[in-house]
């Protein structure tokens, strides 16, 4: 670097020491978000996998709003449970008629297997991530007070909206199917002492953004996005 040229604190491409706005992420070179970018972490938080939790933004009343699992979530993971169910009742039932050389251990084996993931994923998809302008609380669960991920609406500063690469190189040796290189996206929360908390990822980046962008404005702070293309 000379001194024509300087770091982007937002997506840390070089660019020129006169430009106020990064030609590259867009963001602004000054003031308070400047001092943001400079503390915090521009990297990912989540990994270069397939494990997408699919959370959509809810507008529960003017004061509260909750990410909650899409629609297409919700009814997958009754699928697998209902074929778990189903799969215990026809245990049952050849257990109890007593057929000889019956296959009731698969259905055993089966249901109990696909109700235990099955709950297990629901348990995990189904909770909220629940942002209450009243109670000044941000936290994740049904109750402020037994949440592990929780803190309070004054210490987020911003929201940041992250895209990750995920190389279909990478892919191909977890499973046989071919696929392409594509992108994940990704909401977090920056604090204050510039800690942050990822609330959901998607594929989806006009999705995430229409959320990133509601959310920063029921909260009223910046929204600090860095996506980033392959050159
Ligand atoms: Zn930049």
């Amino acid at each position: 670097m000379n001194a024509t040229t300087r770091e982007c604190p937002f997506c840390l491409e070089k660019i020129d020491i006169t430009e106020i706005t990064c030609s590259y992420c867009n963001n602004s070179m000054e003031g308070f978000n400047n001092k943001i970018a400079i503390k915090t972490n521009w990297a990912p938080i989540k990994g270069n996998d397939f494990s997408v939790v699919e959370q959509e933004l809810n507008e529960i009343s003017k004061t509260r709003i909750e990410f909650l699992a899409t629609k297409s979530i919700k009814s997958m993971e009754f699928m697998i449970i209902g074929a778990s169910l189903i799969s215990l009742i026809l245990a049952i039932i050849i257990t109890l008629s007593d057929i000889k050389d019956s296959p009731a251990f698969i259905f055993w084996g089966f249901g109990v297997f696909a109700l235990v993931f099955g709950l297990f994923m629901l348990k995990a998809k189904l909770t909220p991530r629940v942002f209450d302008l009243e109670q000044k609380h941000y936290y994740k669960g049904s109750k402020y007070e037994l949440a592990k991920e929780k803190c309070d609406i004054i210490d987020i500063v911003a929201i940041q909206v992250l895209s990750e690469f995920i190389s279909a190189d990478n892919l191909i040796s977890e499973s046989n199917i071919k696929r392409k290189d594509s992108y994940k996206y990704e909401i977090n929360l920056i604090l204050k002492d510039a800690q942050r908390i990822n609330l959901v990822e998607s594929s989806n980046l006009q999705k995430i953004r229409e959320d990133a962008k509601k959310l920063s404005e029921f909260l009223n702070i910046p929204l600090l996005e860095v996506i980033k293309k392959i050159k």
